[in-house]
């Protein structure tokens, strides 16, 4: 029988739950345990599909397309295992389920009520997540801060259900935050307490705190909220800032948190294997080097809005000792090539990740055209490969104003264009090409060598795709298309044979990228930016 271990936030939001959750898996993981971790967000959106990066973060795409909060980006990434739609529950969804039975008439006249009817469904996606893998351990984590009203029917739902499957069978676990006063030299307590307060005036008792911190949490401070609390004392954990989020398990590790996880679940002590975790770990910690990749978008305000290309980014620079440094470009500010050239006459490497909507999108097209131009590490992802196309099409093979229809649907010529499947769809809601779909790739390109394999599985998020119509032109001009759909109808991935490494592709590779498995991809991008800097230095130890 599956265990579960409730996740909940208090006295503020961005305390890093997610990190929390998706360490805690990875220790339970590191043990042999199967572990799936599954969010719950309170708002109303069906899904953050529809949500601006800048109100959300990133949305982060499972195999099977679901469109899902950032969070399962870290447990995926942490725990090494795929999930899916039902991983992910938003109150819009639990909404949409409830009110769409009460249509069909499968309430059979009751009058529908946020306790059961809501709380009911809650519960059962609980379970639908717990029967589609068996996990040992369901980690579900609850979005927001306790005390909204938004999150109320969550908490509602989970003492319910701890009550229903039995108290040793799931436990909670509140994260808070300990405001440190600079003015006093101290870390303060009491909101912590008050929010376990409310966490206990909705009924729920908390097994377990884990608690926020800038600096280390004295005994006295961890002794005296397990008493206010009513928290063992070895059950008070404290979860410091750390310099890289991959040391966050190691750091829970040291205080025997899954010890007493055990003890309240139950479950048998089993010895951890942490050991090419903690070899990751000191890599991250000692990088022989520095390199620098340009991250030319629209929304780099707000780091969230690129997280696993970050990642991807980073995981590929532990594995080759390397740390990655990343310039944020702000594309919209780029006027002119002199404007490019200033910004990336230092960088080892370019990204353009994916994006929507015309704004920065000229700006984008520079900085690709200056990568291609002088020989610099380019990787783009999805709308970073449709820019590659258009760069091509405008400066390689001379169509004057190429552009997508997204960005000028009377572009003379719409090197990238709606898809054939799209262009009767209404709506916006979970209807684009989403979730992993098969791509062959062409023998004696450097996405084969990089993949050294034929086959690939990648997910996509996206509506416009590379327009088959002007593939002759800009293949007679140079362009490689090294990947395709099967049936080879649809260009998956582009290359620039000319450049060192010029390679975009039409999904979104940061989606399967691991710690301990960086992608491809990502790889090919830095070691090729390692490479390109240090040709740099030799040049000027010359
Ligand atoms: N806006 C582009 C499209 O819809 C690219 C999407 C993306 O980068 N995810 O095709």
């Amino acid at each position: 029988m599956t265990k579960y271990i409730f996740i909940t936030g208090g006295v503020v939001s961005s305390l890093g739950k997610g990190i929390v959750a998706a360490s805690l898996g990875r220790l339970l993981v590191s043990r042999g345990y199967k572990v799936s971790i599954q969010k719950f967000d309170p708002y109303i959106n069906v899904d953050p599909g529809t949500m601006s990066p800048f109100q959300h973060g990133e949305v982060f795409v499972c195999e099977d397309g679901a469109e899902t909060d950032l969070d399962l980006g870290h447990y995926e990434r942490f725990i090494d295992t795929n999930l899916s739609q039902i991983n992910n529950v938003t109150s819009g969804s639990v909404y949409q389920t409830v009110i769409n039975k009460e249509r069909k008439g499968e309430y059979l006249g009751a009058t529908v009520q946020m306790i059961p009817h809501i709380t009911g469904e809650i519960k059962s996606r609980l379970i639908q997540a717990a029967k589609k893998d068996s996990p040992d351990i369901l980690i579900a984590e609850i979005g927001g801060t306790i005390g909204d009203i938004e999150s109320l029917p969550f908490i509602e739902s989970i003492r319910q259900f701890r009550s229903e499957i039995g108290l040793q069978n799931s436990m909670s676990i509140h994260v808070t935050l300990l405001p440190y006063l600079p003015t006093s030299g101290e870390l303060k307590t009491k909101p912590s307490q008050h929010s376990v307060n409310v966490l206990r005036s909705y009924g729920i008792q908390p097994e377990m705190l884990v608690l926020r911190t800038q600096i280390p949490v004295g005994k006295n401070e961890k002794d005296k909220i397990a008493l206010f609390c009513s928290v063992n004392k070895d059950c008070v954990i404290e979860c410091k800032d750390m310099k890289s989020i991959y040391e966050v398990p190691l750091y829970l590790e040291e205080q025997g948190i899954v010890t007493q996880i055990s003890k309240i679940l139950g479950l048998k002590e089993k010895e951890s294997d942490l050991t090419s975790w903690e070899n990751m770990v000191q890599k991250i910690n000692h990088p022989e080097r520095t390199i620098n990749i340009a991250l030319a978008g629209k929304y780099t305000e707000l780091n969230d809005a690129y997280i696993s290309v970050v990642e991807s980014l980073k995981h590929a620079g532990f594995e080759n000792n390397t740390k990655v440094n990343i310039k944020w470009i702000a594309s919209e500010e780029i006027q002119n090539m002199e404007d490019t050239k200033n910004l990336l006459k230092d960088v080892d490497g370019i990204i353009v990740p994916g994006g929507f909507g015309v704004r920065g999108i000229e700006g984008k097209l520079k900085v690709i055209q200056y990568a291609r131009e002088n020989n610099i590490p380019y990787l783009g992802l999805c709308l970073g490969m449709q820019c590659a196309v258009i760069e091509f099409a405008r400066n390689v093979a001379g169509l004057e104003n190429a552009n997508s229809t997204e960005f000028n649907k009377n572009a003379n010529y719409k090197v990238v264009d709606l898809m054939e499947e799209q262009k009767n769809i209404a709506g916006y809601g979970a209807t684009m090409r989403l979730g992993s779909y098969p791509c062959k790739l062409s023998k004696n390109t450097k996405a084969y060598d990089l993949y050294g394999t034929d086959l690939i599985y990648e997910r996509h998020r996206h509506r416009f795709e590379f327009n088959n119509d002007y593939k002759d032109l800009l293949v007679e001009n140079g362009l490689v298309i090294s990947g395709t759909s099967p049936d080879g109808l649809l260009a998956e991935i582009v290359e620039n044979p000319n450049c060192d490494f010029f390679i975009a592709c039409q999904f979104h590779p940061e989606f399967k990228s691991r710690p301990q498995r960086p992608h491809p991809l990502f790889r090919g991008l830095i070691q090729a930016a390692i490479k390109k800097s240090e040709n740099q230095l030799q040049k000027i130890g010359d």
